[in-house]
């Protein structure tokens, strides 16, 4: 209880800092309220509350430790007073709002303690948190305040766990219907850069370009030893039976590869530092078992990976 006290303090904080209009004691107020609501009725039942945006398109379940989870591309709700985007990527990413769930719950089984998750609950057809939101949202009203509040609630969950643990770390959920069948983690360089020599992935500028560059400035370790060597994330889940890359046994990604977007672009930023994660379908999320078995993956890596390379404990 103490964590959510200091968390709904924290949020309502956050909320003073960003209203800057004439209307700003009237915001002040709501979201003092909304955040006091929130934390009284978490109190009153004993469980973790969910809040949602303005039309419950987009949710936000708190959690207490340095880890944030999003997912843009795995809702369903096709509301008709939005209308259909009319260019961009309008098909969903399958199955991956059940995959991210599942991940929760598999890292809060390892020690009680439980990422921060967000969710858009819109269909990819109505709105595409993971673009600028003129591509986004493509000028209605409902879907703008939709991609608003996606990335107002992923900025206020990063606030709160930078000022109690110093830095967060970010986790993109997606899902590729590539024909290579591996998880792709997206770092924000393509294909052609992590083809470079390694003295050119090694350097400052190299890895200031890095959603990783925070975690970087912590590492005594190469930059391309956690890009694609033995102490990468897709070393560990090459370990585990999936197929990743980049990875030692696929350092360069064959093309098509989703290298990161605009989440982890705009996110992903000292003291916040992640990766997007794409998950191809077959034997990772086609089924509720292999989306337990893989998400119970997901977190054995993801315990190695932060308690080695931050010192984030799950367990
Ligand atoms: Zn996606």
């Amino acid at each position: 209880m103490a964590h959510a006290c200091e968390y709904f303090n924290r949020l309502a904080d956050s909320c003073f800092r960003q209203t800057v209009s004439g209307v700003h004691v009237l915001m002040k107020a709501l979201c003092l309220l909304t955040a006091s609501l929130w934390m009284l009725i978490s109190a009153a039942s004993g469980q973790i509350v969910s809040r949602f945006g303005t039309k419950g398109y987009v949710e936000h379940t708190p959690g207490d430790l340095p880890l944030v989870l999003c997912s843009p591309h795995g809702g369903r709700l096709k509301p008709s007073d939005i209308p259909n985007r009319l260019y961009g990527v309008t098909t969903e990413d399958a199955n991956t709002q059940e995959l991210t769930r599942a991940v929760a719950e598999e890292i809060a089984a390892l020690g009680g303690h439980r990422p921060h998750v967000i969710l858009s609950h819109l269909h990819r057809s109505k709105l595409d948190p993971n673009r600028e939101v003129h591509e986004a949202a493509q000028g209605n009203a409902d879907a703008t305040k939709s991609w608003e509040e996606y990335h107002h609630f992923i900025e206020q969950a990063c606030d709160a766990e930078v000022k109690r643990h110093g830095m967060v770390f970010l986790i993109d959920m997606h899902g590729q219907n590539h024909p290579g069948q591996r998880v792709e983690l997206g770092y924000l360089h393509k294909s052609e850069d992590l083809s470079q020599p390694l003295e050119r992935l090694n350097a400052p500028d190299f890895v200031a370009k890095s959603s990783l560059a925070h975690l970087m400035r912590r590492s005594n370790l190469p930059y391309s030893d956690l890009l694609r060597g033995r102490c990468s994330f897709g070393a560990l889940l090459e370990a585990r039976g999936y197929h990743s890359t980049p990875s030692p046994r696929l350092p360069v990604p064959d093309q098509p590869y989703f290298s990161g977007g605009y989440t982890v672009a705009r996110h992903c930023k000292p003291p916040t530092t992640g990766f997007q994660l794409e998950a191809n379908r077959v034997r990772l999320r086609d089924t509720d078992t292999h989306r337990r078995r893989f998400a119970q993956t997901l977190a054995g890596a993801l315990e190695e990976y932060l308690r080695v390379h931050l010192g984030i404990k799950l367990k």
